[in-house]
């Protein structure tokens, strides 16, 4: 069996250091933010090669608190993709703003940037771009376009630490970024967490007032704040983590290129990696045509994988008052029925590896030769 993800095998291998960090945190009782947030933050925004980094309770609160920072409230507009995780919709909506989709390229799963520049309107407050499975937007049309127009730019870089754009660290390039530390991201807490990252030091200093019930001094509440601060224990495991981040991702780069290797003569879309980016492959995406039948042959194989993401946001339930119906996004819609994700991540052995890429090969193969006979 080979599953999409082992969380367990990261913990034995770091098992140790982990431990000594939660009793540490333990022993002197820093619950919330406290030293190990104050010195994760540093050490972020270090590797961000951001001013600075503000650590919360979760990517999502990073994308609220961020937009609040930008000034985005009722009435204003924000534009992203509806080819994401709901948290980058869900965030704009919780501000009073409302979510302005524009179509994904096709080849990165990216924001389409020559379709920006159409989306923008008097009320547009911000570009909210997402780094999709690891890889870098094209940010430097993106940033072009939001300085002529005056308008803030959020990465959501919930997906791609450490990947670079142009040799240049995502979440360093817009005005502001958002990372989430759900345990299941490149760099995963032991619960919820997130952080933004900024060289902007009146957005850093907002977002800290915000997070921490609007006060700057205790029981003084100068604006309406939150409860989305980072716990101690979070603070110390994501510290320990993070000196392993670097290996972990050039692991993952690695197998991705195997896969690549082994999947070459497979009738399949691999995941393709633009010339201008370090892609840290939190998702290994491929794409094909008969995508729920190779999952259901990868299954009868113990290959487990994934579908990021089965359902557009605009076409989602609880985003029907957006009112963009199906065909408004095709790009987006056809790569839902498209994609699929396999097993990636760093102590994936090179037995699994192997063992997906000839499932992935097996089932094509049969697939194609089932396809042969029915016609
Ligand atoms: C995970 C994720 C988020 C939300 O992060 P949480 O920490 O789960 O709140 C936001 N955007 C994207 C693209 C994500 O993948």
């Amino acid at each position: 069996m080979v599953p999409l993800l082992d969380l367990k095998a990261q913990y034995q291998a770091i098992k140790s250091e982990l431990d000594a960090a939660v009793i540490h945190v333990l022993e002197n009782a820093q619950f919330i933010l406290g030293p190990e947030v104050a010195a994760f933050e540093k050490e972020f925004a270090a590797h961000v090669d951001a001013r600075e980094a503000i650590g919360l309770n979760s990517g999502t609160s990073a994308l609220h608190l961020a937009l609040l920072a930008a000034g985005v409230g009722p009435g204003d507009e924000v534009i992203t993709v509806p080819f994401t995780f709901v948290a980058t919709a869900a965030a704009i909506v919780y501000t009073g703003a409302t979510p302005v989709f524009v179509d994904i390229d096709p080849v990165t799963y990216n924001i389409d940037v020559t379709q920006i520049e159409a989306a923008i309107t008097p009320r547009t407050r911000a570009i909210l771009p997402v780094h999709l499975f690891g890889q870098p937007a094209d940010m430097d049309p993106i940033m072009e376009i939001a300085r002529r127009h005056g308008i803030v730019v959020i990465e959501d870089a919930a997906q791609s630490h450490g990947a670079e754009y142009k040799g240049r660290r995502a979440g360093s390039i817009g005005d502001m970024a958002c990372f989430s530390f759900y345990p299941a991201k490149n760099l995963g807490a032991c619960g919820e967490g997130g952080a933004v990252t900024t060289n902007n030091p009146d957005y850093a200093k907002k977002i800290r007032i915000l997070r921490d019930w609007g006060s700057e001094k205790k029981y003084v509440h100068d604006v309406k704040g939150y409860n989305y601060r980072l716990e101690g224990i979070q603070g110390a495991i994501l510290r320990v983590k993070l000196r392993h981040l670097e290996d972990w991702t050039n692991l993952r780069r690695a197998h991705a290129d195997r896969y690549a290797q082994l999947l070459a003569g497979c009738p399949i879309q691999l995941p393709h990696a633009a010339s201008y980016a370090r892609h840290v492959y939190h998702v290994y995406t491929i794409r094909a045509a008969n995508r729920d039948r190779l999952r259901d042959e990868l299954l009868k194989r113990d290959i487990h994988s994934g579908i990021h993401y089965p359902i557009p946001i605009h076409l989602q339930p609880a985003y029907a008052d957006l009112n963009y119906g199906p065909g408004s996004f095709p790009v987006a819609e056809q790569a839902c029925t498209e994609v699929l994700a396999l097993p990636i991540y760093p102590e994936l052995t090179g037995a699994q590896l192997c063992e997906v890429a000839d499932a992935v090969s097996q089932s094509c193969a049969l697939i194609a030769d089932q396809s042969v006979r029915m016609a």
